[in-house]
C-alpha cells in the first residue's frame, strides 16, 4: 500500500502522469529553497508551465530553434571523434595530464534502452573505473540517479565525466561564450547548479557501493565557446557553496511530509485534461487552489521558474518586498509588505519596538527624498 503522503501527493497532480524531476528542476530547489509552491507542485510531479498557462500567466520558457541549434552543433565540435575537441582542451587550456584516454559512450546499452538499463549500465562501468578495475577515463552520457521526495529522478545528462588521479570530474558543455576569460555570471551559476546536481547523484552512487563521495570532485569543468568563435575553451568552476545548498535541499524534500501536512484538506493543482490535453478546470477555482500555497517570489524566479510571472503579480499585489529583491528584504528587516514601509516612512503607521530602529531610518530617508526633490522642484 502506498504510503500518505505519496497519495496526497497523487492527489495534487490529480490523474495526470507525474513529470520527473530533472538537473533543471532540481537546480530550482537551489535558486528559491524557501518556496513552499514549487517545492510542492515538482515533487507531486504537477505540470507548472500547463498550470501558468491556464490561470494565465503563460511561462516564458523555451530555448528558440535557433539556439536549440547552435547548442547541438557546440556540443558535437567538443564530443566528435571521441571527445577528442574536449580532450585538447583539457590538456592544453586546463594544462591535464591525461595520458591515455579510454573514451566510453554510456549510450551505447545495445537493445532495451530504458532508463533502469541505462542507469545499471552507467552503474557498473563508473563503479569499475572508481575501484581501479576498468579502464574508462572520459565517460560520455552517463544516466545518473537519485530518490528526490521518495520518487526516481534519471538525471540525463549531456555531460562528460572524466576521471584523473583517482577522482572524477564533471564536465558541462555550454553554448554561451567565455570571452577574454569572463562568460555571463548568471549564465555560469545556472550550468554550476544543474551540475551539481549530477555531482550529487554520482557521489550518492558511490556512496551506496561504499566508496567515499571524495571520489567525486565539487570542481566542474565548464567548456564553452571562446570568444566569438566556435573553438572551445574551458574553466575551472568551484561549485562547493551550490553542491553543499542543492543537498541541503534535497533533504528537506525528504521531510515533504512536513509540509503536505499543513495543505488545506481537498487542495489539487488537477487541471482535469480532456482527451486532447485541455484542460477542463475553471481557471479561477485552479488559481484560488494554487493561491492557497505560500510562495516566496523573487525576482531571478523570471529565470528558473515557469510560475514566475503569476508569482509576481500575486506578490505586487500584495504589496510584498520581495518583488523588490533579497537584498531590500534584508534591509528592512521586519517589514513584510512596500504599504507597511511607506506608512512608517511618513508616519502614519506605529512602529513595534523591533521596527522602531528600521521606522526612525525609513522616516530619516523620507525627509532626504523630501528635502531633494523640493531643491530640485523650486530650482526647475
Ligand atoms: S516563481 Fe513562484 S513558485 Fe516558482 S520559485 Fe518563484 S515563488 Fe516559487
Amino acid at each position: 500500500m502506498k504510503p500518505f503522503v505519496d497519495d496526497r501527493l497523487d492527489a495534487l497532480r490529480g490523474p495526470a502522469l507525474r513529470l520527473p524531476y530533472n538537473a533543471r528542476s532540481l537546480a530550482a530547489l537551489e535558486n528559491n529553497p524557501r518556496c513552499t509552491l514549487r517545492a510542492l507542485l515538482d515533487v507531486s510531479g504537477s505540470d507548472k508551465a500547463a498550470i501558468a498557462a491556464h490561470i494565465g500567466y503563460p511561462a516564458p520558457f523555451g530555448q528558440s530553434a535557433f539556439a536549440f541549434a547552435r547548442g547541438n552543433a557546440f556540443e558535437s565540435v567538443v564530443k566528435d571523434n571521441g571527445c577528442a575537441e574536449l580532450l585538447r582542451v583539457l590538456r592544453e587550456t586546463l594544462e591535464l595530464t591525461l595520458p591515455e584516454v579510454a573514451y566510453l559512450d554510456l549510450n551505447d546499452v545495445g537493445g532495451a534502452g530504458d532508463n533502469h538499463t541505462r542507469h545499471e549500465h552507467t552503474a557498473r562501468l563508473l563503479l569499475q573505473a572508481a575501484r581501479g578495475t576498468g579502464d574508462g577515463t572520459l565517460f560520455d552520457h552517463p544516466l545518473l540517479h537519485l530518490k528526490v521526495g521518495g520518487q526516481d529522478a534519471f538525471l540525463e545528462p549531456d555531460l562528460v565525466a572524466f576521471r584523473i588521479d583517482g577522482r572524477f570530474y564533471v564536465v558541462e558543455i555550454k553554448s554561451f561564450p567565455i570571452i577574454d576569460g569572463q562568460a555571463d555570471p548568471a549564465q555560469v551559476r545556472a550550468a554550476t547548479t544543474q551540475a551539481c546536481a549530477y555531482i550529487i547523484a554520482l557521489r550518492a552512487l558511490l556512496a551506496q557501493n561504499g566508496i567515499s563521495p571524495e571520489a567525486v570532485s565539487d570542481t566542474i569543468v565548464l567548456v564553452a565557446p571562446k570568444d566569438f568563435t566556435n573553438r572551445p575553451t574551458a574553466a575551472f568552476v568551484d561549485a562547493r557553496k551550490q553542491v553543499a545548498a542543492l543537498t541541503r535541499q534535497l533533504a528537506r524534500l525528504e521531510r515533504i511530509s512536513d509540509l503536505v501536512d499543513l495543505l488545506p484538506e481537498g487542495l489539487t493543482f488537477d487541471l482535469d485534461f480532456d482527451k486532447d490535453r485541455r484542460p477542463r478546470r475553471p481557471a479561477e477555482e485552479l488559481a484560488a487552489a494554487v493561491e492557497q500555497v505560500p510562495a516566496t517570489y523573487r525576482p531571478d524566479c523570471l529565470n528558473h521558474c515557469e510560475m514566475a510571472f503569476y508569482c509576481r503579480e500575486r506578490a505586487r499585489a500584495e504589496a510584498s518586498l520581495d518583488v523588490l529583491g533579497p537584498a531590500v528584504r534584508e534591509q528592512l528587516g521586519g517589514i513584510d509588505t512596500a504599504t507597511m514601509a511607506l506608512g512608517l516612512a511618513r508616519g502614519q503607521l506605529t512602529p513595534t519596538v523591533d521596527q522602531s530602529d528600521m521606522a526612525a531610518a525609513l522616516r530619516h530617508a523620507a525627509r532626504l527624498r523630501d528635502e531633494l526633490t523640493g531643491a530640485y522642484g523650486g530650482a526647475a
